[in-house]
């Protein structure tokens, strides 16, 4: 979609405002033409001493009047049009915000958060800018040529109004040049800001590192080059503008000199009284407004131009996954995956048929050297990427049979890093049950142990974290995120509801001790719940997979070995070489 489709499909959406504040500016505009006209009437009237105090007072007032008038009138306009400006950044913003939200994570590893917010702000309001003022701009401006030339031409004379039009042709051939400019200018300007914004995004997130790396002098140093590229673009942008206003200058001095000798020559000759070349000379006065218009709506579209074809291919980029599945509720069953295999874009496998059927009720280890395709696995059980051959299977459907939305919440998924959001410990861990009891949030932070540490805060749970609040150590947001997890199960009324639990390294920065804690604690939960939970737990220690029903070991993203713990102590492979060493490091602690 160009930006002329989309400015002429809101238009046409929003004609009502449009349409109004055209009408209000017809009148404007009229009411302008008009009052040269009245002025050349009066003065005339005074040369031939025609003028009584009371015409005069009469005449006086209607002039008032008419300026009064278009005050309000130009007031409305703009009250009509900007409102319906910012209705379409609000659509474009929403639209953007809804895009953004089904993309997954090859989108954004692609994209840079700081130049995503440079679109959503800076790029929408040019489209904006030219939605709203360049549009009326445009309008108004032509009304008023036209009107204006009619009455030199067809008012006054039309002989001295084609010689005061000779510079204009040169005028707009001028303002063609700069538009070239402007546009490139502006397409640079909004460039370097988004590349400004990405760096600050990026320092801030990271200013533990470059602290703990003494990197201030060299980001200091890289933002001011950013920031001065991106102050030196807009200042270019700007200059080509400002070149519009002296071409305008110079038409319009051309313009007047040419009026002033040859209308005057047409008084002499007594063709033409005074007050009608005074009238005349307003007039051309008048052509500043046009002929400024045409120079700022030309800038606004150029601008508005470059920020569109910033934002189209945003707005038009696919969804990461294809929501056409119908199902809307996960059937309970096993979970089988049959010759999994994926790779990354431009890699190599990352996983190469993996099989493995796990009933429901039970719980899968999965263990393996680092890189070797563990979280990956996760990854497509949440069809966050789509598996490049074999399937996954839940309750014997297919996992693209599902409903994104249905899919997601079969699982519970604790990520290795767990976010959490500017707001208390109690709401972050509410994320997933929004309506959850302080209660529920309770019984789920004492299974994932994080109760005791939550009453030590100052607020316990109604203690803000991130930004304003206090910072959790590594262990405390990994249980948080499991507390997190827990709230979105179901209940014993409907163990069905029971998500499929999924531990991604999730208990990598708490101690043995607790860890052990946490695992007995989610057993028992979930026998009291009468439910049986499918769990599927990575992990790099050993201890936290023991008790689960299979365990597979995964190596360059193959299934190397696979069983029970004392199966695969017996296969004196990588996992019982593994074990030995883990439980000597525990014992040396
Ligand atoms: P593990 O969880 O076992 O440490 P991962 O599943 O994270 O391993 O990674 C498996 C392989 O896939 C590694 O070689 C890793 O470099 C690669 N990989 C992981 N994530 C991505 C990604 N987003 N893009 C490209 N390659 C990736």
């Amino acid at each position: 979609m160009s930006l002329l489709q989309l400015i002429r499909g809101f238009v046409g959406r929003n004609w009502r405002a449009y349409v109004l504040a055209a009408l209000m500016l017809l009148g404007v505009a009229l009411l302008t033409v008009w009052l040269p006209r009245k002025v050349g009437q009066v003065i005339d009237a005074l040369a031939a001493g025609t003028v009584t105090p009371a015409t005069l007072v009469h005449d006086m007032a209607l002039l008032l009047a008419a300026g009064l008038v278009i005050y309000l009138l130009r007031a409305g306009w703009r009250l009509q049009l900007f409102a319906a400006a910012y209705r379409l950044g609000f659509e474009l913003r929403t639209q953007l915000y809804e895009r953004l939200t089904l993309q997954g994570p090859r989108f954004f590893q692609r994209k840079k958060t700081g130049d995503l917010m440079a679109r959503a702000t800076n790029d929408v309001d040019a489209v904006e800018l030219t939605a709203g003022e360049a549009f009326l701009a445009g309008f108004d401006g032509t009304m008023t040529l036209v009107l204006v030339v009619a009455m030199m031409a067809l008012g006054i004379d039309w002989r001295l109004a084609l010689i005061a039009l000779l510079p204009f042709p040169l005028m707009a051939l001028a303002f063609w040049v700069i538009s070239r400019h402007v546009h490139d200018g502006w397409r640079r300007s909004l460039d370097r800001f988004s590349e400004m914004n990405e760096h600050v995004q990026e320092t801030v997130s990271g200013v533990r590192t470059v602290r703990a790396l003494g990197l201030e002098p060299r980001a200091g140093a890289d933002f001011s080059a950013k920031a001065g590229a991106a102050a030196a673009a807009n200042f270019d942008a700007q200059r080509w503008e400002s070149a519009y206003e002296p071409a305008v200058g110079l038409t319009l001095t051309t313009a007047t000199v040419l009026t002033l000798g040859v209308g005057g020559w047409l008084v002499q000759q007594r063709q033409m009284t005074v007050g009608e070349l005074t009238a005349f000379t307003m007039y051309l006065g008048q052509l500043i407004w046009p002929a400024f218009a045409a120079g700022w709506v030309m800038s606004l579209i150029e601008r508005g131009k470059a920020a569109w074809a910033r934002l189209d291919p945003v707005l038009r980029e696919p969804p990461a996954i294809d929501d056409r599945g119908t199902r809307t509720r996960v059937v309970p069953g096993a979970l089988v995956l049959e010759r999994l295999t994926f790779a990354y874009a431009g890699g190599a496998n990352a996983l190469t048929d993996v099989s493995v059927t796990l009933p429901p009720g039970t719980t899968l280890g999965v263990v393996g050297p680092t890189g070797a395709g563990k979280s990956t696995l996760l990854h497509l059980l949440l069809r966050h990427y789509e598996p490049t051959a074999g399937s996954v299977m839940l309750g014997g459907h297919a996992m693209d049979e599902y409903r994104l939305a249905a899919l997601r919440t079969a699982f519970a998924w604790v990520p290795q890093e767990a976010f959490l959001f500017s707001a208390s410990i109690a709401e972050n861990i509410a994320l997933s049950r929004p309506g959850a009891t302080r209660a529920d949030i309770e019984r789920v932070a004492q299974v994932a142990a994080i109760h005791d540490d939550i009453l030590r805060f100052p607020l316990g749970y109604d203690t803000p974290v991130g930004e304003r609040g206090v910072t959790l150590s590594g262990g405390q947001r990994q249980r948080l995120a499991i507390a997190r997890a827990l709230l979105a199960q179901g209940d014993a009324a409907h163990p069905a509801d029971v998500p499929i639990l999924l531990l991604d390294d999730a208990l990598s920065a708490v101690d043995t001790g607790t860890e052990t804690q946490i695992l007995a604690h989610l057993r028992g939960v979930v026998q009291r719940a009468g439910a049986s939970r499918t769990s599927i737990i990575v992990s790099h220690r050993l201890s936290a997979v023991v008790d689960a029903q299979q365990i597979i070991v995964l190596q360059d993203g193959r299934v190397n070995e696979r069983g029970s713990h004392e199966e695969l102590l017996r296969l004196n492979g990588w996992y019982a070489a593994q074990w030995r060493y883990q439980q000597l490091e525990e014992s040396l602690r």
